[in-house]
């Protein structure tokens, strides 16, 4: 079956020319005149395309004056100038073939506005809609973007493991991957017997891949992964999925600085990319879903952003008037609340925020000279607050093994990790940047779970 997308025809407006159209009605609307438009979408885009249907057509009666929405056609036919508001040019159906029917009393996506909540129950008909097709194409965008973007500067993309038998950050957050049949786990006095599970050892879904793109890192200089993260933490919020997806670059040879300039750059990047790239997407989100939206990108595109270190912004926010619930103190974790109000209130930019304190930093964070903080990066941005979190590693041997012991961490478990600073150790840095949290920036969506095709949540893991 050869058909031409809407996207390629809408693009060409080669007026005169047959085409193949396939795809699902949104609405028909039968005319007076005894002839029909049928508004046909394929996904290819936003925008439909209208098909005339004539009345002459033979199945006309038996067949088009049927169509509903939901139903899918092939149409054959010319494209013409279209005298009708709305639209530049239609096709003039030469034939149009039912593909499949849809019954309009069971079809559960009607040509009214339907809630987000109902439609994360109908998650295998919800690309059929605006919304959610504009997400859908949107992702695949910024995926493009952020492969080209490092491709560009000769990073080499790494598979970095998603079954892992590491504990990133210590957090007990994991799932658990195991070939035991639950109902009769071995046990060795009392507890679970591990060393006769499929790999001999515990083993989970990984909660990051950067332990791992270290590694590379330090062979292959610049490297960077982009894949699927799990985490079984039990927060219900807009911004948390159990599975989601992170992009981790990692680079040799660099610092804190090189780590923060990398990483500005990658978000004007991106940005700019969607702007140019995404535009009629862009402003359907900026139309129905937030009319701040295409501004705040472009804001971010041209915009210098703000550098402060920690310690000063915690000044800034010990002096606001705001009443936060969460209280702020030297040592304390930055809130999304305390993030936006930087943002959005005191330096109404994008702000990086550098040297945390070590109490509130993973252990392989790089310890300052001040040995009360770390090279820490995070990159506030407004409406999110924190979307993008990295550091220079801690390359010093020794430091790393205390800061291991200190994490109560087993350096057993961190042999390699640790023989890395060992045998030709450099200063290293790297980001990671949440994919979903990105494109609820981009998109202005407020829930976590209408920016991913099929979201884990708690309780949730139906299609
Ligand atoms: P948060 O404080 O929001 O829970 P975090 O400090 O746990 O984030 P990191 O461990 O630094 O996050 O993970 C890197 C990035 O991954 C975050 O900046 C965020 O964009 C994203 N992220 C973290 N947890 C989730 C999640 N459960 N769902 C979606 N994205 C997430
Ligand atoms: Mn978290």
């Amino acid at each position: 079956m050869k058909r031409t997308r809407i996207v390629e025809i809408l693009a060409s407006k080669e007026v005169g020319t047959r085409f193949t159209v396939m795809g699902w009605v949104r609405t028909r609307r039968d005319s007076k005149g005894g002839f029909s438009f049928i508004e046909v979408n394929d996904g290819s885009c936003m925008t439909g395309l209208q098909i005339v249907a004539d009345g002459k057509l033979h199945n006309y009666l038996s067949e088009v004056m049927k169509l509903q929405t939901g139903c899918s056609i092939e149409v054959v036919g010319t494209l013409v100038a279209s005298v009708g508001k709305g639209q530049e040019v239609e096709i003039q159906a030469e034939e149009i073939k039912v593909v499949g029917w849809a019954d309009p009393d069971v079809y559960p996506l009607q040509k009214k506005r339907h809630s987000f909540e109902f439609l994360r129950t109908i998650a295998h008909l919800r690309p059929r809609t605006n919304t959610f097709s504009a997400v859908a194409r949107v992702r695949s965008s910024v995926s493009h973007a952020i492969h080209t973007f490092f491709q560009e500067r000769g990073f080499i993309y790494v598979h970095t493991p998603i079954i892992t038998g590491s504990d990133c950050e210590g957090a007990g957050e994991m799932f658990k991957v195991t070939a035991f049949d639950l109902d009769q786990v071995p046990k060795e006095e009392g507890r679970s017997d591990f060393t006769r599970d499929f790999f001999g050892h515990p083993a989970s879904l990984t909660v990051s891949g950067q332990l791992e793109a270290e590694i590379y890192a330090l062979a292959m200089g610049d490297v960077y992964t982009f894949g699927p993260t799990f985490r079984a933490e039990d927060s219900n919020t807009s911004r948390h999925l159990a599975e989601f997806w992170m992009v981790e670059p990692e680079m040799a040879f660099c610092d804190l600085e090189g780590d923060v300039e990398l990483a500005v750059n990658f978000l004007k990047y991106i940005f700019a990319y969607v702007l140019e790239n995404c535009t009629q997407d862009l402003e359907f989100f900026n139309r129905f879903i937030d009319d701040s939206a295409l501004k705040t990108l472009e804001n971010l595109v041209s915009q210098d952003f703000k550098h402060i270190t920690y310690t000063e912004g915690i000044e800034v926010l010990s002096k606001a008037k705001k009443k936060f619930e969460f209280p702020v103190s030297w040592g304390v974790n930055l809130q999304s609340e305390h993030e936006r109000y930087l943002c959005e209130k005191v330096f109404k930019k994008p702000i990086v925020v550098v040297n945390y304190p070590k109490g509130i930093k993973p252990f392989y964070m790089k310890v300052d000279k001040d040995e009360k903080t770390v090279r820490a990066m995070d990159i506030l941005v407004p409406k999110i607050g924190e979307i993008i979190g990295g550091s220079q590693r801690e390359d010093d041997y020794d430091t790393l093994l205390a800061r291991i012991k200190e994490a109560n961490l087993e350096p057993d478990d961190y042999w390699w990790y640790l023989e890395l600073r060992k045998f030709g150790s450099v200063p290293h840095a790297g980001f990671g940047l949440g994919f979903e949290r990105l494109i609820q920036f981009i998109t202005g969506l407020s829930n976590i779970r209408d920016v991913i095709p099929f979201p884990r949540t708690p309780g949730n893991v139906s299609f």
